[in-house]
């Protein structure tokens, strides 16, 4: 029997501060002036046995405002480094969040805090410290949003408002988000201890990081090429199902890559309104290397960056290999992901070019994937350019009326009834999607004080393949205005 606890019973045993010193900065989060509740996710709290009948919104303005120390925690500052757009920044590390510690939960499982937006720390650089309620919002609701469509992603405990104002496009109210997530390593921690030399210290990163998350590999006879192996696996996972549901990262920095495979570090991301191959999400990406058809070959270049490190413990031919299995890997995975939100679980022989077809389809048409998949899900055979569907296909309906053809003559090869496959294609294709304006509309209330549309989108976001009356517009094609939404680095 579980027992549930409240925020001054977690159990805390933090690990990570019984590292080496030099791997962090011992520091404590400052404060927010006048910290209220925004939000809290009594979901999220299950991961770490916490009772959300025994919390009250002022608590958690203070543990998570800055103001007071969880019993048990141990706050500290991560040192790491890592390429930003294709260039090695040693000056990184936790410039703007805190560790706060690890709650080892009743399962056994191990849930790092975070405190993003929580002040000025030894790797702030010239800046200063703090998250904007704008981003805030998106990193908040972006983390149920991959959590609802089962994409890994770290998560989010609750969102702190405040009183305190710091320059970005204006003036703008400072905010701080709980990140809950059993892993806060990234590719970054361990090119910090390869390009400074310190070997030594980083077997211990590896060995601590084979313990904590993939034990398995101990048992192998190079546990390292094992491990590396294992977050490659992982990392392409994510990556197909990033470009399956038309997500856009944005910064794909090797210090905002997780080791676990998850979605870290959300900033200017989208999830395109309509699909472009091509479509920087991030304004401040002139070049575009970051753009949505780009993001394999870029997390592959990560995974190099990765194998790179591990040179001293695992020979470079083993580590060679395995990098070059990746675009196999990957698109293997990719035609999987894809096959399931047309409903095909068998495989044939023309499944891959059926779905290039689409593909390029989309990419003609710039289709709204995502409503287009859930208006394919509600569909009643035979197919044919009905009026749900007439509004993805007007452009070209011949072609579209011979894809949908094939894909008829397709589905009759599978084994699966029509509501079968109708509800496998519903636990994989979404009502709702977490668009930029449906962020900005929750931004823009809670500005002005109203955070109703914020906790609203949380509860669609879980669970987006449900219908959710009240706000069944947001399944509807995205207003104009949406077009005009520009995201940054700040963002
Ligand atoms: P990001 O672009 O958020 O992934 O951050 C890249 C690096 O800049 C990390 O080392 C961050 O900690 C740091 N950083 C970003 N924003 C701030 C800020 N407002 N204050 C201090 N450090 C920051
Ligand atoms: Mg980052």
């Amino acid at each position: 029997m579980l027992s549930l606890r409240s925020l001054e019973q977690l159990n805390f045993d933090n690990s990570y501060a019984r590292m080496p010193e030099e791997w962090f900065q011992r520091t404590r989060p400052l404060p927010l002036k006048d910290t209220h509740l925004i939000s809290f996710n009594a979901r999220v709290a299950q991961r770490i046995d916490l009772d959300p009948c025994q919390v009250n919104p002022d608590q958690l303005a203070r543990y998570f405002g800055g103001h007071e120390a969880l019993p048990g925690s141990s706050s500290l500052a991560m040192k790491y480094t890592g390429h930003q757009f294709g260039q090695y920044n040693p000056h990184l590390g936790d410039g703007r969040g805190v560790l706060l510690g690890e709650v080892l939960n009743q399962k056994g499982e191990r849930w790092d805090l975070h405190l993003k937006g929580a002040g000025q720390t030894a790797f702030s650089r010239f800046a200063d410290g703090r998250a904007v309620l704008r981003s805030s919002i998106r990193e908040y609701l972006a983390s149920e949003a991959m959590y609802g469509l089962g994409v890994p992603t770290t998560e989010a405990l609750c969102l702190i408002g405040s009183e305190e104002y710091t320059s970005r496009l204006g003036m703008e109210p400072c905010a701080m988000l709980c990140r809950l997530t059993r892993c806060h390593i990234r590719f970054g921690h361990f090119e910090w201890l390869y390009y400074s030399k310190r070997h030594d210290e980083l077997k211990q990163l590896a060995d601590y990081v084979i313990q904590r998350y993939f034990p398995d590999c101990q048992a192998h006879e190079n546990p390292y090429i094992s491990m590396y192996q294992q977050v490659q696996t992982q990392t392409a996972y994510l990556v197909a199902l990033w470009q399956a549901y038309g997500f856009v990262h944005g910064v794909l920095n090797t210090d905002n890559m997780s080791i676990l495979g998850e979605t870290f570090d959300y900033g200017p991301f989208t999830f395109m309104d309509h699909y472009e191959k091509d479509h920087i999400a991030n304004k401040n990406d002139d070049a575009g290397r970051y753009a949505f058809s780009r993001q394999p070959n870029i997390v592959h270049w990560n995974l190099a960056c990765l194998a790179q490190t591990l040179l001293p413990l695992v020979d470079r031919a083993s580590l060679e290999e395995t990098l070059e299995t990746f675009p196999q890997e990957f698109e293997k995975q990719l035609l999987q992901r894809r096959k399931v939100r047309i409903g095909l679980q068998a495989s044939h022989v023309n499944d891959a070019d059926l779905i290039d077809r689409l593909w390029t389809l989309f990419a003609k048409h710039r289709t709204d994937i995502n409503r287009f998949f859930s208006d394919l899900t509600d569909q009643q055979y035979p197919l044919n350019l009905s009026q749900s569907l007439d509004q993805h296909t007007q452009k070209e309906p011949v072609a579209w009326q011979q894809w949908l053809n094939d894909y008829q003559q397709r589905i009759t090869l599978e084994a699966s009834s029509p509501p079968m496959r109708k509800q496998q294609m519903r636990a994989v294709n979404p009502r709702f999607i977490l668009r930029n304006y449906m962020a900005e509309e929750a931004i823009r209330e809670a500005t002005q004080g109203d955070y109703r549309l914020v906790n609203q989108l949380l509860s669609v976001l879980r669970n987006p393949h449900e219908q959710h009356t009240e706000l069944n517009h947001y399944q509807d094609a995205p207003p104009d205005w949406a077009a005009a939404i520009c995201l940054t680095c700040s963002s």
